[in-house]
């Protein structure tokens, strides 16, 4: 996130500042140039001139066929040098305070990055170096074009200045772009017509009178004028289509099907900067909070500081607003906005943006509502996704995405030759724990056991509710023993659980059974569930609270490695449960 203005920016301004100050030293010691009285209302008008014709500068991006050309020549040539140069930097402040009156009315986004000093600086800069030129052709034109040498150098010297500076502007404020000719040749060229046009002026003023010649400026003014508005109106298409083409590149990259929350926050997050950035993101703290009905409250949130998303309720009270120039101390402009689905309006999210207000701009602000939908999608499709892969009680994986992953471990390992395991787990006797305590205790217990596997499985291990209390674990890279030794942890885990209803604790227990490819032939990886099923069946009759690994042909292995067979053993008695 960016701060600060660059300081590059300011010394860009100032080298044309530096070449306006050279070019007054050289006007100063023309004595062509200071000589005449010059009449209030022709300054006057000569002004209002100057400001109108200003502002279509960068309206139609054109950067000093102003009327400053025509202008300060002629306040040179009536009432000299010193008068003029004040009256150069009364006109460009007022053209500066013209021109954010105008963005403002116009809603514009700002024509430039740079801000009002360096902007100053540089318009002053040109104006002055300009005029001196145009000084120098009216002479030209009036001497029938013999200018004095000193005017011609003078000339010269803008020519040269100019184009230097331009050069090192565009070198300095942005070094990885190439130099383009037709940039730097075209406000030179516009300064020529400039130029031009106020030699002409001058040169009706000196030959029929100065009401001509301040009607001439005048009908440049009106023209300037009528350039200005068609400016503005290109430039609001401009920053609409640019605006729509922002939104367009947005809304794809938020389609973009993203399985985890936190990931759509973060995806948020970035195009809330991306779209609230102006010159300098006025984004300073972001959070993000899922609140669709039914899953869990969470929160995220983006710090000035925060390297990532992070988890967690953001506290951009407790830390002063640091924000960049003089006026430091201001509030956060705090953006709240709620993601709601269609068609009932259930709120899914909300995002807060904590924001620096003198730098957000409304139709950025704008830009984001129009992006509302789009996030409300993602939000939304994320939800469904979840919705159809997980189980809503325990939140573990549903049979079907199981079915699926099945068929994928089962076929990679056909070719790579790799091991799987899959472990089937029924709760013993959980309809009795329905019966005494009721569904909800029943549920709860199946949420506690679910907590249990999803904390011993390993990340890459899918742990899924296959019916009622019967919950599947598919391992890969992982043979028969090995799940068959996950199981027994399993097992004593749920054994050693502290299940409690109503202060007294429950004992839970469950059998297992575990199955695993290649040790046993299967065609599919379905049947590798038909295969634990056996051992689970197995388990239970030996009397629950065990876990069994299906060996194939009717034997089994037990924790121990003793392999069993069906017919060897009559069902177990069970051991006495105590439900109090
Ligand atoms: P066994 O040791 O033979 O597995 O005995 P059992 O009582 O666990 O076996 P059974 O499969 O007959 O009972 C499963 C019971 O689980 C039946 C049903 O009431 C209950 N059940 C299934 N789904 C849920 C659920 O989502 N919540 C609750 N509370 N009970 C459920
Ligand atoms: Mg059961
Ligand atoms: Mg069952």
């Amino acid at each position: 996130m960016k701060h600060s203005r660059s300081p590059r920016d300011l010394w860009a301004s100032l080298l044309p500042a530096a070449g306006g100050v050279l070019a007054l030293a050289v006007a100063w010691r023309v004595p062509a140039l200071t000589k005449g009285p010059m009449p209030a209302w022709l300054l006057v008008t000569l002004l209002v001139c100057g400001i109108a014709a200003a502002c279509h500068r960068p309206a139609v991006g054109i950067a000093t066929l102003g009327l400053g050309t025509l202008i300060l020549p002629a306040a040179f040539r009536l009432s000299g040098a010193a008068p003029a140069a004040a009256m150069a930097a009364g006109l460009l402040l007022a053209v500066e305070l013209a021109l954010r009156i105008v963005h403002r009315l116009a809603a514009l986004q700002p024509a430039e990055r740079r801000g009002f000093l360096p902007r100053s600086l540089e318009s002053a800069g040109r104006a002055v170096l300009s005029t001196l030129a145009a000084g120098g052709t009216w002479l030209g034109l009036a001497g029938r074009w013999s200018p004095e040498p000193a005017l011609a150098a003078a000339g010269a010297i803008y020519l040269l200045l100019w184009t230097g500076l331009e050069i090192a502007d565009r070198k300095i404020r942005r070094p990885e772009a190439p130099i383009q000719v037709r940039k730097i040749l075209v406000p030179l060229s516009l300064d020529a017509g400039g130029w031009i046009a106020g030699g002409v002026v001058l040169l009706a003023g000196d030959r029929a009178g100065w009401p001509l010649a301040a009607f001439l400026t005048a009908c440049f003014a009106g023209l300037a004028v009528e350039a200005t508005r068609h400016g503005l109106l290109h430039r609001k298409a401009q920053d609409r289509a640019r605006d729509l083409e922002r939104l367009r590149r947005a809304s794809r990259r938020m389609t973009t099907p993203l399985e985890e929350m936190a990931s759509i926050a973060d995806r948020i997050h970035t195009e809330c900067e991306r779209v609230l950035e102006s010159d300098k993101s006025p984004l300073f703290w972001f959070q993000f909070e899922a609140l669709a009905p039914g899953s869990e409250f969470k929160s995220w949130w983006w710090g000035p500081d925060s390297e990532v998303l992070e988890e967690g309720v953001p506290e951009p009270d407790r830390y002063p607003p640091k924000l960049p120039g003089f006026h430091r101390r201001t509030q956060w402009q705090i953006l709240e906005r709620l993601l709601r689905a269609r068609p009932d309006a259930t709120v899914l999210a909300r995002i807060r943006l904590w924001c620096d207000p003198r730098r957000l701009d409304p139709k950025r602000i704008e830009l984001l509502d129009g992006l509302l939908p789009q996030m409300t999608a993602s939000v939304q499709r994320c939800l469904l996704d979840r919705e159809a892969r997980e189980d809503p009680l325990t939140g573990v994986a549903m049979r079907r995405v199981l079915e699926r992953r099945l068929h994928e471990v089962h076929a990679r390992c056909c070719e790579t030759g790799a091991a799987m395991a899959v472990l089937l787990c029924d709760l013993d006797h959980f309809k009795r724990i329905n019966d005494t305590w009721g569904h909800p205790a029943g549920d709860a217990a199946l949420v506690a056991v679910a907590g249990v596997l999803k904390g011993m499985r390993r990340a890459e291990d899918l742990c899924c509710r296959y019916g009622g209390e019967e919950f599947v674990l598919l391992m890969d890279a992982t043979n028969g023993e090995d799940g068959l030794a996950v199981a027994e942890r399993l097992r004593q885990a749920i054994e050693a659980l502290d299940f409690q209803v109503e202060g007294q604790r429950v004992p839970l227990t469950l059998s297992a059974g575990v199955a695993s490819f290649p040790d046993l032939y299967i065609k599919t990886g379905a049947e590798l569930i038909l295969f634990a099923d056996e051992a689970l069946y197995e388990a239970k009759r030996r009397g629950r609270n065990r876990c069994l690994l299906d060996v194939g042909q009717g034997r089994y292995m037990d924790v121990e490695g003793n392999i069993l067979t069906t017919e060897e053993a009559a069902p177990t008695a069970e051991a006495p449960r105590i439900f109090v």
